[in-house]
């Protein structure tokens, strides 16, 4: 298929490589020229405008950072008008209500709307094994398809627009959860100067234990979250809009509001562009690499 990949960030790129290894017709754009470049040394075709790029593409696929983005993006009055006839895939994570405005403004323009937020990061963009969440656009749907086969080992329709955002908050609350958890029980043993090690074994051997937990281990023991595949400023703003959602759902969002908090002291810190467990250094503050017990 003929693909216009807007949004060469840490998820575009490698989206858009293997889509390009799978067969399609990519040409991407960027906003900032730095990764426009990065994106043609690595030898994808990148459009000489945003306008070219959509002009080129009968599927859009947004992998921008927020709705926000999506807006200035699409909404730009010299590229609102190409959107007619085109299908729009929003990759991005955004909430329920960002992406059905959405959706009826790119039908409004003449488009069809598929959200597809996706779950796993660039090694899974890479391997094609995302968790890709549709809602909305049932043609576009089955017009996407085997392009969306060739990004996901899961690929799912969930329902109308809405859905498939909701679906991805939920699975993003839990990446919150289970690491801020981890972080909370894992500082307390360091703390306490037990054996890190055989605290895992007996976790592992648990019905409480993550696969995430061992993922992220060798960050907390060595605390360098340096090369994020998803920095800590992207969970701030998925739990922020987790938080929303769920409150005007009538749930209890004080858990997340205090891990929000937690999680906004971790960026003030200057963990924002560092990988999301560093949320472990907000949780766990005063730690010294040197004098850490149980290292
Ligand atoms: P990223 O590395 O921060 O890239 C963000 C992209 O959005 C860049 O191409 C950036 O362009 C563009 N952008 C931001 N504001 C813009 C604006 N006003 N106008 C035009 N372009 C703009 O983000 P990412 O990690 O690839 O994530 C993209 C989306 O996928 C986010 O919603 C994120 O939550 C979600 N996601 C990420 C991961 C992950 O592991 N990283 C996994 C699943 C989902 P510039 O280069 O010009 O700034």
């Amino acid at each position: 298929m003929k693909v216009a990949l807007l949004g060469l960030g840490l998820m575009g790129l490698p989206i858009a490589q293997r889509l390009v290894h799978c067969g399609h017709d990519v040409v991407a754009w960027n906003r900032s020229q730095e990764r426009l470049k990065i994106a043609r040394d690595e030898g994808l075709s990148v459009a000489s405008s945003l306008t070219a790029a959509v002009t080129a593409g009968e599927v859009l696929i947004l992998t921008l950072s927020d709705a926000a983005a999506i807006e200035e993006v699409l909404f730009d009055p010299s590229v609102t008008p190409l959107i007619e006839g085109k299908t729009v895939l929003q990759m991005g994570t955004i909430s329920p209500d960002e992406s059905r405005n959405l959706g009826i403004r790119v039908e409004a323009a003449g488009g069809d709307y598929l959200e597809t937020p996706v779950l796993g990061s660039i090694p899974e963009a890479r391997a094609g094994e995302l968790i890709i969440m549709a809602a909305g656009s049932e043609t576009a749907y089955h017009q996407t398809l085997l392009l969306l086969r060739g990004l996901g080992k899961e690929v799912e329709h969930l329902g109308p627009v809405g859905k498939g955002a909701a679906v991805k908050l939920a699975m993003n609350q839990l990446i919150v959860s289970l690491t801020a958890g981890f972080s909370q029980s894992l500082g307390l043993i360091r703390a306490q100067g037990v054996e890190v090690e055989q605290f895992m074994q007996l976790l592992r051997q648990s019905a409480l234990y993550a696969p995430t937990f061992d993922k992220k281990l060798k960050k907390f023991m060595e605390h360098d979250y340096s090369n994020p595949n998803f920095p800590l400023r992207h969970l701030i703003k998925d739990l922020a809009l987790f938080q929303q959602v769920a409150e005007s759902s009538g749930i209890n969002g004080a858990i997340a509001n205090a891990t929000l908090k937690v999680l906004l002291s971790g960026q003030d810190a200057g963990y924002g562009d560092e990988d999301y467990s560093s949320l472990y250094e907000a949780i766990n503050p005063g730690f010294d690499a040197e004098t850490d017990i149980g290292c």
